[in-house]
């Protein structure tokens, strides 16, 4: 398991390194790709409820500026530190020209563990965090918007929002400055789930690509697929869940505390309410009790889907590992020994930088949301429904036939928020996992998925930097 004196940005450059070599770029715009532009390390004193003072440790990197502004979540856990928060900024550069979002990576961190702060000394933490974004022009919806990440979620983003916007009057665009809020502070619709959806659209459509399901000796399709997923959090429950919707079996899930395993099936809200009650993941009835965590990502599946933290599959526990197919749902869960490992056994590796890319397509959505001033589907949905119900009178009229009731809602209902967000993450994801496969089909020598899906971001974030005229 986890080395904790392993550099994650030191994986990522690794695994950059390995791509490059199929790209044209020479080494100086490489360079520049890899690199992280702006590191900015923040120190600043809490005042605890018992009235003891704290020093808080967090940083935001700006891993990349060829397109502004940047954008990334922000990582409230215990193991916080510069290495981490500067390869979570690298990815994110990557996994934005994957899946054509233009802005440039960043990420932010506080080396906490949330669990042991109330509710009103994380307020202060992040107003305080964000008012030294501020200080230095690293936040703002033109310069840097962060977005949740593991340990934050709408709340945090909301009292983002109001830090920033109490300390800029009259900003027009201030909701643009994070995404991720709640849908009353400017949020979009389908945000919440996106990272697990986009992880579901791109495991469906890999699925669904008959060669690559015979080369592993699987159906093609999601249905019966059996899936095993490490972290019942915000990409984990609704990673399981859209599967579990689709027809697959969750045969295995894991948290903190310990993993279970049903080889009926696992009911995700089963599950996730009992846990609520209880505390535990452990004790549901009908399954088998693993008192180790990491026991799940050795279970006997087609799908394993690490969406916990990173390093957890490494050259120590990737032999053991059963799993086909690995989605990386979590940012970075394989160290490049584990990747070596399944590379050498024929074992798919769907990789992080554009299989979790859900959250930060819809970050995007939110975030012209915000520019334009309107939700998405206000002004076409009426419209929709109205010449859809013309159109179906008249075919009603010219037929003389009358189409069936729960069709005629189908064919009528002009697209709501959410159905816009769904479509456009769904026809992103898509677009994707074909981009990345093409590649790697155009170029034999191509290893793995994971070299691939870099091939295409660096020859995209090439072209912008050689576009802006810096490498005449
Ligand atoms: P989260 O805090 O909502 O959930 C993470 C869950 O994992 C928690 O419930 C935690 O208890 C559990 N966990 C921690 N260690 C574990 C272990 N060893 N075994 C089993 N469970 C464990 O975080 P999240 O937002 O779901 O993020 C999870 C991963 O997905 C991170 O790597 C994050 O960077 C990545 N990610 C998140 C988003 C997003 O939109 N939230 C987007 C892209 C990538």
């Amino acid at each position: 398991m986890s080395d904790k004196h392993y550099s994650f940005f030191g994986a990522v450059e690794r695994s950059f390194d390995k791509a490059a070599k199929y790209t044209k770029w020479d080494k100086g715009i490489l360079e520049q790709i890899k690199e992280c532009n702006a590191v900015y390390q923040i120190r600043f004193p809490l005042k605890r409820d018992d009235g003891n003072i704290e020093v808080i440790e967090a940083y935001r990197v700006q891993h990349s500026h060829h397109k502004t502004p940047c954008k990334g979540g922000i990582r409230f856990a215990a193991e916080v530190n510069q290495d981490e928060v500067m390869a979570l900024a690298a990815l994110m550069t990557y996994k934005c020209a994957i899946v054509n979002v233009p802005f440039g990576g960043g990420k932010g961190g506080i080396k906490i563990n949330p669990k042991k702060y109330s509710a009103y000394e994380l307020e202060k933490i992040t107003r305080r965090y964000t008012a030294e974004l501020i200080k230095k022009n690293f936040i703002g919806p033109g310069t840097d918007v962060p977005a949740p990440d593991y340990g934050t979620g709408e709340r945090e983003m909301a009292w983002i929002l109001d830090t920033y916007t109490a300390m800029h009057p009259g900003e027009i665009d201030a909701a643009g400055c994070v995404t991720g809020k709640p849908v009353t502070q400017g949020g979009v619709r389908g945000r919440r789930e996106a990272t697990g959806l986009g992880v579901f659209f791109g495991l469906r459509e890999v699925c669904n690509m008959p060669d690559v399901m015979a080369r592993l000796g699987l159906n093609v399709g999601v249905e019966g697929k059996r899936v095993v997923v490490q972290g019942l959090g915000n990409v984990g429950y609704h990673s399981a869940k859209f599967f579990q919707d689709a027809g697959a079996k969750v045969v295995g899930l894991a948290e903190y505390e310990g993993a279970i395993w049903n080889n009926d099936g696992l009911d995700i809200d089963a599950v996730f309410n009992h846990r609520k009650t209880t505390g535990s993941i452990l004790n549901f009835p009908g399954a088998t009790n693993f008192e180790k965590n990491g026991d799940a990502l050795e279970m006997d599946c087609d799908i394993l889907i690490p969406a916990a933290l990173e390093n957890v599959i490494d050259g120590d526990n990737a032999p053991r590992v059963k799993a086909k197919m690995i989605g990386e749902a979590a940012n970075g869960p394989l160290t490049p020994e584990a990747d070596e490992e399944f590379a050498k056994r024929g074992v798919l590796v769907v990789p992080d930088m554009y299989l979790n890319a859900g959250g930060v397509t819809v970050s995007y959505f939110e975030w012209l949301k915000n520019l334009s001033h309107v939700r998405y589907g206000r002004l076409e949905k009426r419209f929709t429904e109205n010449l859809n119900a013309h159109i179906l009178g008249q075919i009603e009229e010219l037929s003389g036939k009358k189409v069936k009731d729960d069709e005629r809602e189908f064919i009528m209902h002009g697209p709501d928020e959410v159905d816009l967000v769904y479509s456009g993450l769904e026809e992103t994801m898509i677009n994707a996992t074909h981009e990345i496969m093409n590649a790697w089909k155009a170029n034999p020598e191509i290893p793995d998925m994971r070299t691939a899906a870099y091939v295409v971001a660096i020859n995209k974030v090439g072209t912008s930097y050689a576009e802006l005229g810096i490498f005449p």
